[in-house]
């Protein structure tokens, strides 16, 4: 305990929450399959960054988590890797429909990219993934639900079109991200976040990343999320 201690401070992580989970040194260390690890090394990632060491293990493990770092510290693979690891795991409830993982992102550039870096995880195992923002046409974005995801990655105004349009359904979904919570915030999202995460089962997983933590982002992740655990990498702003 005193080592992970030592080597928590040694990278300026700070955790909270009960029972955590150790941070990982290496991408071997998390137990990723063959593929996976493929997957990785095909990034160009050879080992993992700071929020990735402790987020990892934690959200592989299943709790909720609110990570925050600043931006460029490589927050999306913290919730990407361990969603494809999720889907996965999943029993056989394909019969069921509509998306497993869920994530909600700010701006349409940011779900984009967030797309982009979740094709190249799930194409291993043929998981299929939708983005889901404004600019694009209605009428193609619900055809492309119709058809079927396991992923789907989208600002919430958009996700909220497709709900009422019975683009999908939500019944499904066990693992939810909320990216830049705090932009979501600054762009009025919340009643929107609100209503999406209220049409998601309770006994979810759901992870929360920003880059700051204002106290309405605080109170919002205390109310969503269960027994979380907290990461927090270098000096954080309010
Ligand atoms: P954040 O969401 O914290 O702003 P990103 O997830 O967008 O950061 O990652 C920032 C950059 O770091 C991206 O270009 C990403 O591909 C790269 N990156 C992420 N993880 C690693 C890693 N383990 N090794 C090398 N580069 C990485
Ligand atoms: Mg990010």
């Amino acid at each position: 305990e005193q080592e992970v201690a030592e080597y928590r401070k040694s990278l300026a992580i700070r955790v909270s929450g009960f029972d955590v989970p150790r941070p990982v040194k290496t991408f071997e260390d998390c137990g990723f399959a063959p593929e996976l690890m493929r997957a990785i090394a095909k990034q160009g990632y050879e080992k993992p960054t700071t929020i990735q060491c402790q987020a990892l293990p934690i959200v592989l493990s299943g709790r909720d988590v609110i990570g925050i770092a600043k931006t460029g510290s490589g927050k999306t693979a913290s919730f990407v890797i361990p969603m494809i690891v999720h889907i996965m795991d999943q029993p056989e409830l394909q019969k069921e429909e509509g998306p497993i993982g869920v994530i909600c992102a700010p701006t349409r550039e940011l779900a984009h990219q967030i797309f982009l870096e979740t094709k190249k995880f799930a194409k291993a195992y043929g998981i299929r993934a939708s983005a889901v923002y404004g600019g694009m046409s209605k009428l193609d974005q619900f055809k492309e639900l119709k058809a079927g995801c396991e992923i789907v990655i989208a600002t919430p105004g958009r996700l909220i079109d497709m709900l009422k349009m019975k683009a999908l359904t939500m019944m499904r979904a066990t693992y939810l991200v909320l990216d830049e919570a705090d932009r979501m915030f600054d762009l009025g999202f919340e009643p929107q976040i609100r209503s999406i995460v209220g049409q998601i089962r309770p006994d979810r997983q759901t992870l929360l990343f920003s880059a700051t933590m204002p106290h309405k982002v605080e109170k919002l992740a205390r109310e969503i999320l269960s027994d979380p655990v907290r990461v927090t990498v270098g000096e954080v702003g309010m």
